[in-house]
């Protein structure tokens, strides 16, 4: 049965009032300046970089500045822990509900820390629907983070599918499937799920409509019931 992976942010949850301004309003304290809301987007996106600390230090750095990367994390956090309930939910509970009914294994692949992933899952009463999570806090070496493959391969193992596809809102997303595919050498489909942000990626899939991923998804599953049908013995 081919597994679906999800990334969280942009994807299952609309962090542009959130993480976004977690961003900005970091580096605006380094910095002791206005950062515009554009240039952040415009760093994280352009440069394909998955890790919002590593987008704050770029951001610093961009405008001239520097930080401590261990404050700037505390900091971070500070102002995350007061935007994070601005967060609204993306994809409706229903799709995970459908695709666990129709066996599909469910997993997560994000850059959040644990507890950023935990509250999420249980703020919109979602983590029942997924067999297997990996965040950043799972990934000790971050040389091994997304954009490299290893955290898909090792929800890929922990949900013991050979086959899957993966939904995610931006070039790091997209970087990964594709060195998941020439690393590992399995079958892995990208989905460009981009309600949020609308960036031009090559993918197996694309659309920013919920209605239109959920037929994909939904297809690709029953699809793949059909083919191991042939094939069991
Ligand atoms: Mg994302």
């Amino acid at each position: 049965m081919k597994a679906i992976v999800f990334d969280v942010d942009g994807v299952i949850v609309d962090v542009r009032e959130s993480y976004h301004y977690a961003i900005k309003e970091t580096a605006e304290f380094f910095l002791g300046r206005e950062v515009p809301l554009s240039a952040v987007k415009e760093i994280k996106y352009s440069r394909a970089i998955n890790n919002d600390w590593d987008v704050t230090h770029e951001v610093i750095r961009e405008f001239g500045g520097s930080a401590d990367y261990k404050k700037l994390v505390e900091k971070f956090t500070e102002i995350y822990e007061k935007l994070k309930y601005r967060e609204k939910q993306i994809i409706p509970t229903e799709l995970f509900r459908e695709l666990k009914s129709a066996g599909a294994p469910l997993g997560i692949v994000t850059g959040r820390p644990k507890e950023d992933l935990e509250f999420v899952l249980d703020r919109f009463g979602l983590r029942e629907f997924f067999d297997a999570t990996v965040d950043e806090d799972d990934i000790a070496d971050k040389n091994l983070r997304k954009p490299h493959p290893f955290p898909l391969h090792l929800c890929m193992e922990l949900l013991n599918a050979k086959e899957g596809i993966y939904v995610g809102d931006n070039g790091a997303d997209m970087e990964m499937v594709h060195f998941y595919r020439k690393l590992y050498g399995k079958p892995m489909k990208f989905v460009h799920f981009k309600k949020v942000v609308d960036l031009d990626l090559p993918a197996d899939f694309s659309t920013e409509n919920e209605e239109e991923l959920r037929k994909y998804l939904l297809q690709e599953v029953s699809r793949s019931q059909g083919a191991e049908q042939v094939f069991l013995p």
